[in-house]
């Protein structure tokens, strides 16, 4: 649970010196630093670049698959399932990490959304261990699946043209049962229990993304990417990739930046139809509580299907400079 903002700073326990951080929260402490201050922004929303994220994220997704085929081609030696789950696991939680430094860089460089009004949540002290161990079992039990399912030993690491095809009608199916889900979850008056400690921050910061209940948790975890995964099965390489971006997505989505950010892989097909997902989508789903739209953490697609959007507020077309869009009547924003 997140802590309270009027939280006595004695009991703050990230003000402490972080050389006496317990390993879970050096970890925790990596979303926000030492030297978070919010500075409020009023010029227009700046425009993040989507293939600077493709630059960070492709690298991470291409090393353990070069890796693989370079083991079973130069040195005869495939990879058994265990061995697989324990590198692309390893791979998949160091990116998380650097994932969650980004984040941070971008913080500082963009600011955060309703700076205004006040500061980014921090977990409270008793939360910290159940946060990192929920991010851990995310990542693992994700690639434990893949591994399990779909990872044929003895074969070739390969990616085929498919690729971009398959991530996007993955994530696409994804979006899909994660709507219906977390819809029924805020609408669902018995079901509010079980996500009401994923709504105890107004304000989350990437690493509070797997802030849950253990039901919910295990939906998150499981269920889902599995649902998705039937829709379509796909193989375990382009699965490992699009699982890579699904979770920089809701890194991303908690983050709070500032920012136009959309989805690297979905949001230009989507945008011109008005159903891309921004970063400021999720974090209003906080702010608003039980009664919030913006089911979907991938896209707006059946936000805007069934009618569950809630407007933006900060990062309109008119605050990111795109004035000319049909319908806006604001005059253009002064430059940075
Ligand atoms: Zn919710
Ligand atoms: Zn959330």
């Amino acid at each position: 649970m997140a802590a309270p903002a009027n939280t006595p700073k004695s009991e703050q326990w990230w003000t402490r010196n972080p050389k006496e951080f317990d390993m879970f929260q050096k970890i925790l402490h990596m979303d926000l630093g030492s030297n978070y201050k919010e500075v409020i922004r009023n010029g227009p929303v700046p425009k993040h670049n989507v293939w600077t994220d493709h630059a960070f994220v492709i690298p991470w997704a291409v090393a353990p698959i070069a890796l693989q085929y370079a083991s079973q081609v130069f040195l005869g030696r495939p990879w058994s399932r265990l061995e697989a789950f324990g590198i692309y696991t390893a791979n998949l939680a160091t990116f998380g990490l650097i994932t969650v430094r980004r984040l941070r860089i971008l913080g500082e460089k963009y600011g955060h959304l309703d700076a205004i009004n006040r500061e980014r949540d921090r977990v409270a002290e008793n939360r910290v261990t159940p946060l990192v161990l929920g991010l851990l079992a995310t990542i693992s039990v994700r690639t434990m699946m893949a591994a399990i399912i779909a990872y044929k030993p003895g074969r070739l690491p390969f990616l085929t043209w498919k690729l971009p095809i398959d991530m996007a009608l993955y994530m696409v199916a994804v979006d899909f049962f994660f709507y219906l889900y977390h819809r029924a979850l805020h609408q669902v008056p018995w079901l509010w229990k079980f996500h009401r400690t994923h709504h105890s921050t107004k304000h989350p910061t990437s690493l509070m993304a797997p802030l849950a209940d253990h039901v919910q948790e295990t939906f998150d975890i499981a269920v889902i990417p599995i649902l998705a995964y039937m829709i379509r099965p796909i193989p375990f390489f382009h699965w490992y990739i699009a699982c890579l971006y699904v979770n920089y997505i809701e890194l991303a989505g908690h983050s709070g930046v500032r920012a136009d950010m959309g989805h690297p892989v979905l949001g230009m097909l989507l945008r011109p139809f008005g159903l891309d997902l921004v970063v400021e989508d999720h974090d209003l789903h906080h702010r608003l509580g039980m009664r919030a739209g913006n089911f979907g953490k991938q896209t707006r697609i059946f936000d805007t299907f069934f009618g569950t959007t809630s407007p933006r507020y900060e990062t309109t077309p008119e605050a990111i400079g795109l004035h000319n869009q049909k319908g806006s009547k604001a005059p253009p924003p002064k430059a940075l």
